[in-house]
């Protein structure tokens, strides 16, 4: 593993570990979250050396590389398509495969992408309303809960973690802030249940 610096949604750098064999990425917990859109070009794309070698990794079983607990694939209807990712259930760091960190950010571009002008309330409205009559047609979680519990609570932009009370409210957002937020909470909520 080596180190590798990217930069987080407001400047302070994150420091990743990449696999110097096959190109993976190690998350410490919500760093994931507080990367940048665009910084997965900056260590994937460009990385030509990486990218020739082999990725056929998937199937291992992997541990945590901070306490060695095992790692478990996460799979969930609601997270976006093509991405493997695995965490440790001890950390809650999670792992992705070369590629899968430039798919994660294209599916949170996408989601905050207008579909035509003036639109971007109409998909914010849409795209809450889709996330919760599935897991209203689902079965009981708790993902639903926990996420109101988020979408209520003031939220560190940087860390997406709570609030404390006497931080006061966050600046009013725009709707593609917003829709970006609401979209890593969803993530979030799911990864954590
Ligand atoms: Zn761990």
């Amino acid at each position: 593993m080596r180190q590798v610096k990217i930069q987080s949604h407001y400047g302070q750098p994150i420091i990743l570990e990449q696999c110097s064999q096959c190109g993976g990425i190690w998350f410490d917990e919500s760093e994931l979250f507080r990367a940048k859109q665009g910084e997965s070009d900056k260590i994937e794309l460009l990385d030509t050396e990486i990218l020739r070698a082999p990725a056929n990794i998937e199937g291992l079983a992997r541990n945590c590389p901070r306490d060695k607990a095992q790692l478990f694939q996460f799979k969930d209807r609601y997270f976006p398509k093509g991405i493997i990712l695995e965490r440790c259930p001890s950390c809650k760091g999670v792992w992705l495969n070369r590629g899968a960190f430039t798919r994660f950010q294209q599916a949170r571009k996408e989601f905050t992408r207008p579909k035509e002008k003036g639109s971007e309330d109409k998909i914010l409205e849409e795209e809450i309303e889709r996330i919760l009559a599935m897991h209203q047609a689902g079965d009981a979680t708790g993902t639903l809960e926990r996420l109101g519990r988020f979408l209520s609570t003031p939220m560190d932009r940087n860390t997406l973690l709570p609030l404390e009370a006497d931080q006061g409210q966050p600046e009013a957002e725009n709707t593609a802030n917003l829709a970006m937020n609401v979209f890593m909470l969803v993530l979030r909520a799911l990864m954590l249940r």
